[in-house]
C-alpha cells in the first residue's frame, strides 16, 4: 500500500493558521484537564509545527470550563468550546473538529489521559509518510474489567459481521489522526446519529494503524458505565420520541421466546398424552409465535423510523455558548 504514496511536502509555517489541531473532548474532566495540557504541550512542541488545543466543554458539572478558560489565559494556543449542554461525546467531538482552524491535520485525543499523547509524534510520522489517516491501536487493554473486554470484543465481532463493505479496525477508538482532506470528508456527514468509529471507517483514504498501550485513567471517572452504555444505544426515551416503539421490540421477543417455549410443552404433551381438542396445540404455537415475531419486526421497522424522523427535524447537531478562537499558533509566541 505505501509504494502508491508520496510523502509530504514540507510544511510552510505561516503563523495565521495552525498545521495542527488537537481536538479534546471534555465532560467533567476538571480533575485531569491541567495534568492533560501540561504533558500535551511539550510533545506538541517537539513536534516543530504550529499547533493549537480545541478544548470541548460539553456541558460539565464541575468545574471543567473554569479550568479550560484558566488554560487559555495562560496559553494562546488554546481554543475553547463551551457547548450549552452535554452533548455527549460523538456530538463534542464533532463541534471541536469543526471548530479546528488546522489546516494540515487534527488529532483527536480523550482529555483522561487513556489516550497517551507521547504516541502524537507517531500518529504525524504516519502522516507525513502520506497516510491521511493513522489511527492508534490498542495493544492491551489495562485497568478495564474483563467484563468490558469481553463486551467490546463482542462489539467489534458483531460490527465486522453486519458492516458490510465499511471495514471497522478492531481495538481502535477515536484516538488518530485526519489530514484536511479527511477531515473535511468527514464533516460533510452531519447524521444526527453519530457512530463515530462508523463514520471514520466511512470516509475511507489511505490508512494505517499505530500501536500503543491504552493506560487506565488518571483521575476522575469513567463516563461510560453500563447503563450509560444502555441509555446511549437506547437514545433517551425523553429526548426523542422513539422509546415508545421500543416497547414492541421487547414484547415481541419475549412473546416469541414464550410461545416457543409454550409451543414445545404443547407437542410433548401431545405426544405423550394424544390431543383432545383437533388443531388446538399448533394452532395456539403458531399464533402466538407470528404474533411476538410480528411486534418484534415492527419495532425493528420503529427503531429506523424513528431515527428518520429524528433526521428530518434538521436540528443542528449542537448549541455553542460560547467560542474562544486560539490566539497563537506559533509555539515561540506562547508565554
Ligand atoms: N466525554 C464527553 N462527553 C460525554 C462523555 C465523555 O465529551 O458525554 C469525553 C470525556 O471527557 C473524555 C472522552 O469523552 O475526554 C472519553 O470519555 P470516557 O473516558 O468517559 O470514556 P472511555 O475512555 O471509558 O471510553
Ligand atoms: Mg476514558
Amino acid at each position: 500500500m505505501s509504494t502508491q504514496l508520496a510523502a509530504r511536502p514540507a510544511l510552510p509555517v505561516h503563523a495565521a493558521r495552525p498545521a495542527l489541531s488537537v481536538v479534546v473532548p471534555a465532560f467533567d474532566e476538571e480533575a485531569v484537564l491541567p495534568a492533560f495540557h501540561a504533558r500535551l504541550v511539550p510533545v506538541m512542541e517537539a513536534i516543530g509545527l504550529p499547533f493549537e488545543v480545541v478544548y470541548v466543554n460539553d456541558g460539565s458539572r464541575d468545574g471543567t470550563l473554569g479550568v479550560m478558560l484558566a488554560l487559555r489565559a495562560q496559553d494562546p494556543r488554546v481554543s475553547l468550546v463551551n457547548l450549552s449542554r452535554n452533548f455527549g461525546k460523538e456530538i463534542a467531538l464533532t463541534a471541536g473538529l469543526d471548530h479546528a482552524a488546522a489546516d494540515q491535520a487534527v488529532v483527536v485525543i480523550d482529555a483522561d489521559l487513556q489516550d497517551p499523547p507521547e504516541v502524537i509524534p507517531d500518529l504525524v510520522a504516519a502522516w507525513r509518510q502520506g497516510y491521511d489517516v493513522a489511527y492508534a491501536r490498542r495493544r492491551a487493554r489495562e485497568g478495564e474489567t474483563w467484563l468490558k473486554k469481553a463486551t467490546a470484543a463482542g462489539f467489534y465481532r458483531v460490527m465486522q459481521r453486519i458492516g458490510g463493505k465499511v471495514d471497522l479496525p478492531a481495538d481502535t477508538g477515536d484516538f488518530r489522526l485526519m489530514s484536511r482532506r479527511a477531515l473535511d470528508a468527514l464533516l460533510a456527514l452531519r447524521e444526527q446519529h453519530r457512530f463515530m468509529k462508523g463514520l471514520f471507517a466511512w470516509v475511507g483514504f489511505p490508512s494505517i494503524p499505530v500501536p500503543y498501550d491504552r493506560a487506565p485513567r488518571a483521575a476522575g471517572e469513567t463516563k461510560w458505565n453500563y447503563w450509560r452504555l444502555w441509555n446511549l444505544s437506547l437514545e433517551g426515551i425523553t429526548a426523542f420520541t422513539v422509546g415508545p416503539l421500543k416497547v414492541a421490540t421487547y414484547l415481541g421477543l419475549a412473546t416469541a421466546f414464550g410461545a416457543a417455549i409454550y409451543g414445545i410443552q404443547l407437542i410433548i404433551r401431545t405426544i405423550l398424552w394424544g390431543n383432545p381438542v383437533a388443531g388446538y396445540p399448533s394452532l395456539m404455537a403458531v399464533v402466538l409465535f407470528l404474533g411476538g415475531v410480528q411486534l418484534m419486526t415492527l419495532g425493528i421497522i420503529g427503531e429506523y423510523l424513528g431515527r428518520v424522523f429524528n433526521e428530518t427535524k434538521r436540528r443542528p447537531l449542537y448549541i455553542v455558548e460560547r467560542h474562544l478562537p486560539s490566539e497563537a499558533t506559533d509555539q515561540r509566541q506562547a508565554r
